[in-house]
């Protein structure tokens, strides 16, 4: 944590000091913004704020965005606008952060249209949210605090996690890749690398305090720099799963193109390792990989996928694609539709191409109609839920080690678990056992979005 920092903690602590100031704080996009709002509540509760959910009744609202999908804007828009109304009748702090105030359009936006907000941070000025805090407490100051240049890494932050037994430790920030439907590198900045020791460092505590499971974070995982002796991300992943206590390592996301032989043993020679690999594969035409600037073709992504699953017993994968890319043909959707045959996703996360101003396939002239696309997708979907009873039925009469995350949604009576490779399953609950303790289980039923087990 940086030094004047921490001062300003101490004065907004002060401030607060007997007041009983709640905070809310809404997330949007992927674990690495979950992530980054967990440090902006470690640092609110420093400052003696205490967390709620209902953000009509806080006293400072922190909007976490993300810039990945368009609907994320209308969403935030159509918020800012209930909270100007709150805002009418009450003193609410009202603090957006994240990706898309990295966006130069967004931020115009923003000053033009919402000047009544208080604090607009960006990726690369989180640490310094205490003083963005204070300034606008003390001084009633509407702050702007954002670098266009690449951030540094600062450690040390304080965190407020939100699970006692899952844990999620960013490795790296920023992404090189460029590819061309994404905004993500030009607002997270280029790649930069936690030294592997802070890394470690983190994951050792987190044992100590009782966290069973680990996902390693990154845009593009496979892509870490390490230092002399713990070089690369294979490195890192031997290393981590050496952590006693430490009972499963998971990692997002992952790049094809960066996935070597090394990692693959890595995960072989780990019983740590989850099960499940995210291998995003975006489009199964080598012409519209070449367009996304993925730097695969469709041959070299199977022939990677099929290795993975040949070489690593019990491995099931899961991806990423995207429909209905700029110029995208009815054949060369097609070539997505026969690598999915081809390799049996355990999971598959399906998006509609959405154009992001600022990215190279947006400037295309050839989109594809609306219709078109959620008719790819309508097909796409059709084809992924025709296998996933197929592939439960893979998982009845085997043994599985489970942990236990809480009581399911599905059944009152029951616990909710996952196995290693993400499945979702259920078993009726017992005094013997508790959220977040690990249990080998015996699965008897299929339900399709989730197993029933038994535990042995
Ligand atoms: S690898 Fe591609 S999709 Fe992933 S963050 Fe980087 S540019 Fe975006």
């Amino acid at each position: 944590m940086l030094e004047n920092q921490e001062q300003f903690i101490n004065l907004v602590k002060e401030k607060n000091k007997n007041k009983n100031l709640k905070y809310s704080i809404l997330t949007m996009g992927c674990q690495l913004n979950e992530n980054d709002s967990e440090k902006l509540a470690g640092m609110l509760e420093e400052m003696n704020f205490t967390q709620i959910n209902d953000y009509k009744n806080a006293d400072l609202i922190v909007f976490n965005t993300c810039c990945v999908r368009e609907n994320a804007e209308e969403r935030l828009f159509g918020k800012i606008g209930e909270i100007k109304k709150i805002k009418e009748n009450k003193n609410v702090i009202l603090a957006i952060g994240g990706c898309m105030m990295q966006e130069k359009n967004m931020l115009d936006k923003m000053k033009s249209s919402y000047p009544f907000v208080d604090i607009i941070f960006g990726t690369h000025t989180m640490q310094n949210f205490p003083e963005d805090v204070y300034k606008a407490i003390q001084n009633n100051e509407k702050v702007k605090d954002i670098i266009d240049i690449d951030g540094e890494i600062y450690e040390g932050l304080p965190i407020k996690r939100n699970s006692k037994f899952k844990a999620s430790v960013t490795i790296m920030y920023g992404c090189n890749n460029f590819c061309s439907y994404c905004i993500v590198p030009y607002v997270r900045g280029r790649e930069r690398s936690r030294k592997p020791e802070k890394i470690l460092e983190e994951v050792k505590s987190l044992a100590l305090e009782g966290y069973k499971e680990i996902t390693l974070l990154g845009q593009n995982v496979n892509s870490y720099k390490g230092n002399d002796k713990i070089k690369n991300f294979a490195d890192l992943l031997n290393e981590v799963c050496k952590i006693e206590g430490i009972e499963r390592v998971n990692f997002i996301s992952p790049h094809p193109k960066d996935f070597t032989d090394d990692v693959i043993d890595a995960i072989k020679n780990n019983e740590k390792i989850s099960r499940i690999i995210h291998l995003p594969l975006q489009a199964g035409n080598s012409k519209v990989l070449k367009e996304m600037n993925r730097k695969y073709t469709k041959e070299q992504y199977l022939n990677l996928a099929q290795k993975m699953l040949d070489e690593i017993p019990g491995l099931t994968l899961s991806t990423d694609i995207i429909v209905g890319f700029p110029g995208e043909t009815e054949e060369e959707f097609e070539d997505t539709l026969d690598v999915v045959r081809k390799i049996n996703f355990e999971q598959i996360f399906m998006f509609i191409y959405s154009e992001r101003e600022g990215t190279v396939a947006s400037r295309r002239k050839d989109q594809i109609p609306d219709e078109i696309k959620h008719k790819r997708f309508n097909k796409l979907k059709e084809l992924y839920e025709s296998r996933v009873d197929e592939n439960n039925k893979k998982y009845i009469g085997t043994n599985q080690k489970i942990l236990i995350e809480g009581q399911s949604k599905y059944n009152n009576e029951t616990f909710e678990g996952r196995t290693s490779t993400n499945k979702v399953v259920i078993i009726d609950k017992n005094d013997n056992y508790k959220v977040g303790d690990s249990v080998k289980v015996k699965i008897v039923e299929d339900h399709r979005w989730y197993l029933k087990g038994k535990v042995v």
